[in-house]
């Protein structure tokens, strides 16, 4: 099998907030595939002494270690997992019920010899190949369905639909 990886950030001026990884395990059958975009917080205002890029960097080594070691798990139950894996990493130093904690887009792919599992939070997008060709996307469009306007960068309007029900959901502090 052959992986290839390439991130950039989203701007010159930050830091890259990407994080991917690929892993084929050690039993020799399937792999994982894991990408993270890190959220940019308004102002850099997110309740966390830590960063985004230290935010993706641990939720993104949980997502590679329990995806790859824990086949017995669906992909929703190691991500849960990974969220309060990374949360507990600062728990004591930060505001976790900060609307702004650092959080992140998910992408998790993984795949044995029969069965391709996937899961997709938020606005990242997973192309899936068939053999044939054909190119599939996999997409969680919950952010496209809120109404216009309401991702303003207005904080109050921001915190009204940010991992609600009825709005969208990013992989944040709470796993559930
Ligand atoms: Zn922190």
């Amino acid at each position: 099998m052959r992986i290839e990886l390439a991130t950039a950030p989203g701007s010159p001026e930050r830091p890259n907030e990407d994080w991917a990884s690929g892993a084929l395990p050690a039993s020799g059958q399937g792999g994982v595939l894991v990408l993270l975009d890190g959220v940019t917080p308004p102002r850099g205002d997110d309740g966390c002494v830590h960063s985004v890029p230290w935010f993706t960097a641990r939720l993104g080594g949980a997502l590679v270690e329990l995806s790859g070691s824990r086949p017995d798990l669906p992909l929703a139950e190691v991500l849960a997992e990974a969220i309060s894996r990374t949360a507990d990493t600062h728990r004591a130093t930060c505001d976790l019920s900060h609307v702004r904690t650092p959080q992140a887009t998910v992408v998790v792919a993984r795949w044995g010899e029969r069965v391709i599992e996937h899961l997709v939070l938020s606005d990242s997008v997973l192309l899936l190949e068939s053999s044939d060709g054909t190119v599939r996307a996999v997409l969680d469009d919950r952010l496209d369905r809120l109404p216009p306007g309401s991702l303003a960068s207005n904080e109050i309007a921001d915190a009204t639909v940010r991992n609600k029900e009825g709005g969208f959901f990013t992989a944040a502090a709470d796993p559930s």
